[in-house]
């Protein structure tokens, strides 16, 4: 059976091939067709530039995809492909080359131990919502009766 999926991915951190945070985002895209992990959609990459000289730049993106893999099969692979991307084991938010997280799925809500979908902190986080709005704003997030674009609007009135 089909699912469908948004997928969250994020760099901060150049890559020997990829370069910059940005193209490790591209790269990572293909990378997902490769595993088997179909992408319909792609969002704009929104670049955060680095603030100050010690600061990194990131780059974040969206993509939907489909795939029979059931939730924990599709973050096994996500998983996978962060280490192909020369990701590390390390402290959780530190400097990563990649990092790829399940944000919606088809099927509504997951919790595992290892594994809740929505993800955590999606309704707290623009640089996830940004680009989602972009090409699921009417997707709804969890059982709660907010679209992903109203999510948006909510963070942002709160934020100003
Ligand atoms: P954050 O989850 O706040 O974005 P992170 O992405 O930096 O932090 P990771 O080190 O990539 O954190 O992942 C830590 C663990 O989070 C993973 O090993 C995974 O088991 C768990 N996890 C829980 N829910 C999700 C999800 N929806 N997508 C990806 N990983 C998840
Ligand atoms: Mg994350
Ligand atoms: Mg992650």
């Amino acid at each position: 059976m089909s699912h469908r999926y948004a997928i969250a991915i994020g760099s901060n951190r150049r890559h020997g091939r990829h370069g910059a945070p940005a193209g490790v985002v591209r790269a990572a895209v293909a990378a997902l067709g490769d595993a088997g992990v179909r992408v319909i959609a792609t969002s704009p990459i929104i670049p955060t530039p680095a603030l100050g000289p010690a600061g990194r730049s990131f780059a974040n993106a969206a993509v939907i995809a489909e795939t029979d893999l059931d939730p924990p099969a599709l973050l096994a692979r996500l998983k996978t492909i962060e280490v192909a991307f020369g990701r590390r084991r390390g402290r959780r938010w530190g400097p990563r080359v990649l990092d790829l997280d399940i944000i919606l799925w088809s099927g509504g809500l997951w919790t595992g131990e290892r594994l809740v979908i929505p993800h955590r902190s999606l309704e707290q986080r623009d640089f996830v919502l940004r680009p989602l709005a972009a090409i699921a704003p009417g997707w709804r997030v969890g059982t709660g009766a907010r679209t992903v674009r109203q999510a948006r609007a909510r963070l942002i009135r709160r934020a100003g």
